[in-house]
């Protein structure tokens, strides 16, 4: 069975102490080790992760340029492991060049992270970027749910796919961190993709089928959300649901590779 990781987050080498120990805050949870690339492969390794979407967000807007950089640089090191996800911030002066540089560095797609940017999902400032990654076919993975926020709601992303309707996202964590309802009450079915990691373990499992059948067999992707959590678990998780192999084939690898158009 080949697995890939579609949402890991990897930070450089300098900073990747100080950032785990932030996002463990943000969430009240201890991390699982920090997060550089090589620990990454580490815990992938433990369950024959193959391929990586890697990303990490900027939290201010003179982060971005040395992030994309970032990410780039471990996309070349790591050819065919590695598929990075670039980052914008609203407070760039032209977001569009960004998108652009994101598509020129031979980026896979955009992540953000509605709360800890601060920015809501339809903000109106946003939308030419969006328009122009949907140009560009680039998919955008957003940080979804989380109830002590309204940036990250279900609606805002419903509402920013009347505004632009040809963008592909993935709606992560199995469309809203701790707000699952809302997201199977707002968010359309058959367009977009999700994720299952830091959602999948946190319910039950009949709340995770019914989630990931909502969403349909083709549009989730197995995902860790590390240094959040151990890929031997998330591993343990899905397998327990009980699905057949091509299901778990289509979720763990297939339909990334779909999404990415990539070779499996
Ligand atoms: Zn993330």
């Amino acid at each position: 069975m080949k697995i890939t990781d579609s949402h890991a987050h990897i930070f450089p080498a300098k900073i990747a102490e100080k950032a785990t120990i932030s996002i463990g805050q943000f969430y009240d949870l201890s991390m699982n080790g920090v997060g550089s690339a090589e620990n990454l492969i580490k815990s992938g390794d433990e369950i024959g992760v193959s391929k990586y979407l890697v990303c990490s967000t900027a939290t201010r807007p003179e982060q971005v340029h040395a992030i994309n950089d970032f990410i780039h640089a471990e996309q070349s090191a790591r050819p065919g492991v590695f598929y990075g996800f670039g980052t914008v911030h609203v407070g760039l002066d032209d977001i569009e060049a960004e998108v652009e540089r994101i598509k020129v560095l031979g980026l896979y797609g955009i992540k953000l992270h509605p709360d800890f940017q601060q920015t809501n999902i339809d903000e109106g400032k946003m939308l030419p970027a969006y328009r122009l990654a949907a140009e560009y076919k680039l998919p955008i993975l957003f940080h979804m749910g989380d109830p002590r926020y309204d940036y990250s709601a279900a609606w805002r992303l419903a509402n920013l796919l009347e505004k632009v309707p040809t963008l592909t996202v993935i709606a992560a964590h199995l469309g809203g961190f701790m707000a699952w309802d809302e997201a199977m009450k707002y968010l359309p079915t058959g367009s977009v993709w999700t994720d299952t990691c830091s959602s999948m373990s946190m319910m039950s499992p009949d709340q995770a089928k019914i989630l990931i059948e909502h969403f349909g067999f083709d549009r989730v992707m197995f995902a860790s959300d590390f240094p959040m959590w151990k890929h031997q678990r998330q591993r343990d998780v899905f397998d327990s649901l009980g699905y057949s192999d091509e299901i778990r084939q289509a979720i763990y690898n297939d339909n990334f590779c779909h999404l990415l158009k990539i070779k499996d």
